[in-house]
C-alpha cells in the first residue's frame, strides 16, 4: 500500500517534469502537411554543394515545404555540359534539373541551381532583365549573381505548397520544361 502510494506519487513528479521540459523545449510545431522535397545529388557531381546552399535559400524563404537531402528522389539534380541547364517539373514538388557547367562558368551557379529549383516548386520564368527576381534568370545578364527569390516569389511558392490558391495551384502543379534561361532572350520593354 504504501509503496504503491510512492510510486504513484513519483509517477506523477515525473509527469510534471515531462510537461515542463515539453513546454520548454519542444516548441509546438503547427500542425501542418509541409512537403518534403527529397533531393538527389548523386548525378549533380561538382554541383551537389551548392544545391545544398539552394535548399537552404528556398527552405529559409518559404513555408509549408521542405528540400531535403538523401530521404528519397522527387528532385534529381544532374550536372551535364552544354546543352543548356534547364528543369523538367513532372508535378508540383517533383521532376529533374539539369545544370549546365559552361553556363555556370558565366553565369552565377547558384544563381542558376535555386532558379531551376524554382521551376521545380512552380514558378514559371520572369525574363524582364530584373536581378532582384531569380526568375528573370539569365536575361539579368551575367554580372547578377542574386540566388534569393524575391518576396513576391517567395510567397508564391509557399502558397502553391499549402494548396489554398487552387488556381496557382492548378497553374504550378503541371508538367512542364523549362529551357533557355541562360541566356534569356531579353523581354519586350512595356
Ligand atoms: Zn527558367
Amino acid at each position: 500500500m504504501m509503496t504503491s502510494r510512492i510510486g504513484r506519487v513519483v509517477a506523477a513528479s515525473a509527469a510534471t517534469a515531462v510537461a515542463t521540459l515539453g513546454v520548454t523545449v519542444a516548441n509546438p510545431a503547427p500542425a501542418s502537411a509541409a512537403m518534403t522535397i527529397c533531393y538527389n545529388t548523386s548525378q549533380a557531381g561538382s554541383f551537389a554543394g551548392i544545391a545544398g546552399q539552394a535548399a537552404s535559400i528556398w527552405n529559409n524563404a518559404t513555408t509549408n515545404l521542405t528540400l531535403s537531402a538523401n530521404c528519397g528522389s522527387n528532385l534529381r539534380i544532374y550536372q551535364i555540359t552544354g546543352g543548356g541547364s534547364y528543369a523538367i517539373r513532372t508535378s508540383l514538388g517533383n521532376g529533374r534539373v539539369y545544370i549546365d557547367t559552361q553556363q555556370a562558368q558565366q553565369y552565377s551557379p547558384l544563381r542558376i541551381m535555386t532558379h531551376e529549383i524554382g521551376h521545380i516548386l512552380g514558378l514559371p520564368d520572369n525574363y524582364n532583365g530584373n536581378c532582384s527576381l531569380l526568375m528573370s534568370g539569365g536575361s539579368a545578364g551575367t554580372s547578377c549573381t542574386n540566388p534569393y527569390p524575391s518576396t513576391t516569389e517567395a510567397n508564391r511558392v509557399s502558397n502553391l505548397f499549402a494548396g489554398t490558391r487552387a488556381a496557382e495551384r492548378a497553374e504550378g502543379s503541371g508538367s512542364a520544361v523549362f529551357r533557355d534561361s541562360w541566356p534569356a532572350v531579353a523581354a519586350t520593354v512595356g
